[in-house]
């Protein structure tokens, strides 16, 4: 019914609106990016939708966005001719956030300015950055396929509430109307609108077209004004790799992560032969805020023959690959392909498989390229490439590499060590690769089961993750040397002892016998053995974990699942 309702926005949006507001004021013509981003993803829809039935298109084929300033009225319309909205789809995407978790997420505002625009950036700002220039804000929208006399007006302040009414709208789709605010007039002006499309939207494949500005002196100026393409409007990953400056790429990013921060690294591939594809993968700085939630949305942007099929397509990439973003554009794949047909195609499968090792390769190279972003790409998804030899065996050894542990070679707990180095490092008839693990960086540092260690300036790996355990249980060698956890079962050292050594031990542990035994009578069941060791040099004592144990951690974890 055409009747005009108020709403509230939910929470989370208030909050959101409140800290975008105030953290990207210095950032605040992105609003123009998300917009235009939204007006792209509803042209695509469409011709998704279409597909299926082309009477959707009713008569208006193109595909376009428009954008129109009026510096009198000190407004700016973005209008776009894709698939619209119906009055409950604009309350439920204009009032709401669905992600999961975002209450969580915005618990953890700080009231501090800077750390929290340091969040938004995991966040992702879309629709309501209209509001960083925008004192009012109108969305006339008309999905399609519904009939003229069935469009939405929707219209809100950002001050908590909108309203929403039936209204007529000629043709389909969606406009949004920006009541700049009035120290916001430089966004009604021509050459800075067209600045700010070829800096953020030249990678977008629909035309975005403004008014051609008319000089002419002795004619009269059109009734109907002519429109021009502003941007290059082609596809971006259809062109060729060394035409595409890093700027393009690193908007185009923003585009299809929904993402507002430069992505560390990005690999774009044309692949021909049995299966013709482009793959053009993401690596993003920072982990989003729901990178741990089981109903995150993650994988790839699928297109065929350009075509634009559908968002999060995750049968691309193994689970511990979820923070890769990107585009997938397949010429084999059929245009009506699903989430099942997806699910069971062997030829996905093998793109599954090459482009695992497409990311993995874009790993090792920032590794080597690139220290710094490198050990920012660990510090945020680190966790998650751990859970990569438990999924994906057959890339174990790759993955291995790509790993990073805090060791006591630093003196800190940045995980920065990786397996190469380590091997590098260890001491003459060394074989194996030493490791710890504990609840924390300091109970590792401080454990006696590193003294031995420490006297011999053998290094030790330190891991204090919860999926540490996890990991090691699935990588038993690196490099052909197996692992060992310096706090199970009998320590072999190696060629690292002397014959003195053993001997001076074997002496040391004939004297202290008796007391063996004694202990042994006293902790009696407690134990399942006493034994003399050399892993000491300060302690008296310690517990040790029988190979094979259970190991702290994988006990805590199986306690917690009820076990
Ligand atoms: P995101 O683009 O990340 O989903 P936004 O805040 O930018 O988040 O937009 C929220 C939702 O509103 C979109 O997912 C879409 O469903 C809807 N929407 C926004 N702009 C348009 C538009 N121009 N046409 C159709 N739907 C739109
Ligand atoms: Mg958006």
């Amino acid at each position: 019914d055409a009747q005009k309702e108020t709403l509230g926005f939910q929470t989370e949006v208030k909050q959101l609106l409140h800290l975008m507001i105030h953290s990207l004021y210095s950032n605040k013509e992105i609003f123009l990016r998300e917009l235009i981003s939204n007006a792209s993803d509803a042209c695509d829809k469409l011709r998704y939708e279409a597909l299926e039935n082309d009477s959707l298109y009713d008569g208006q084929p193109d595909l376009q966005v428009k954008i129109v300033a009026d510096t009198d009225n000190n407004t700016l319309s973005i209008s776009d001719s894709g698939i619209g909205m119906t009055r409950q789809e604009v309350i439920d995407h204009l009032g709401t956030i669905a992600k999961s978790g975002t209450a969580e997420f915005l618990g953890k505002l700080t009231g501090d300015q800077k750390k929290d625009s340091q969040l938004i950036g995991q966040f992702g700002v879309g629709f309501y950055s209209s509001f960083i220039v925008a004192d009012e804000v109108e969305v006339i929208t008309r999905k399609a396929g519904s009939t003229t006399a069935e469009a939405v007006r929707w219209v809100s302040k950002g001050d908590g509430q909108f309203t929403v009414e039936t209204v007529e709208k000629a043709e389909r789709g969606t406009t949004i109307i920006l009541h700049l605010k009035a120290d916001e007039k430089e966004f009604a002006e021509d050459y800075r609108l067209r600045n700010l499309i070829r800096k953020y939207s030249d990678h977008i494949a629909v035309p975005v077209l403004m008014e051609k500005p008319f000089y002419g002196k002795d004619e009269e100026k059109p009734a109907t004004p002519e429109f021009e393409a502003v941007n290059e409007a082609k596809a971006l990953w259809t062109r060729s790799r060394t035409d595409v400056k890093d700027e393009e790429y690193q908007e185009f990013y923003k585009h299809v992560a929904h993402d507002f921060t430069d992505p560390l690294t990005w690999s774009h591939n044309k692949v021909e032969g049995k299966l013709e594809y482009t793959s053009l993968l993401y690596l993003p700085s920072r982990a989003p805020f729901d990178l741990y939630h089981r109903e995150a949305s993650r994988g790839l942007k699928l297109y065929v023959q350009r075509v634009f099929i559908m968002d999060d397509a995750e049968q691309f990439l193994p689970l511990y690959l979820r923070f890769i973003k990107g585009v997938v554009d397949s010429n084999d794949l059929s245009l009506n392909v699903s989430r099942e047909i997806l699910q069971q195609d062997p030829n996905i499968t093998s793109m599954k498989g090459a482009l695992t090792k497409r990311v993995l390769d874009m790993l090792s190279k920032l590794a080597t390229s690139d220290a710094e972003k490198y050990q920012t790409f660990w510090n945020e998804f680190g966790n998650v490439i751990k859970e990569g030899p438990g999924e994906d065996y057959a890339n174990r050894e790759k993955i291995a590499k790509l790993l990073r542990f805090a060791s006591t070679q630093g003196d800190s707990d940045v995980q920065n060590v990786g397996l190469a180095d380590y091997v590098a490092r260890m001491k003459e008839g060394q074989t194996k690769l030493y490791y710890l693990v504990a609840d924390s960086y300091n109970t590792a540092k401080n454990s006696p089961h590193l003294e031995i260690f420490r006297k011999k300036g053998i290094e030790v790996l330190l891991l204090t993750d919860r999926i540490d355990e996890w990991l090691m249980s699935h990588l038993t060698e690196f490099d052909g040397k197996s692992f060992q956890d310096v706090a199970k079962g009998e320590l072999d050292l190696g060629e690292t002892e002397s014959e003195e050594d053993k001997q001076a031990q074997e002496e040391a542990a004939k004297q202290v016998q008796g007391m063996v035994e004694r202990s042994k009578e006293l902790l009696k069941e407690q134990v399942s053995d006493v034994r003399v060791t050399h892993r000491l040099t300060d302690s008296p004592a310690c517990v040790v974990l029988t190979e094979g144990d259970m190991g702290e951690q994988m006990r805590q974890i199986m306690a917690a699942a009820g076990q």
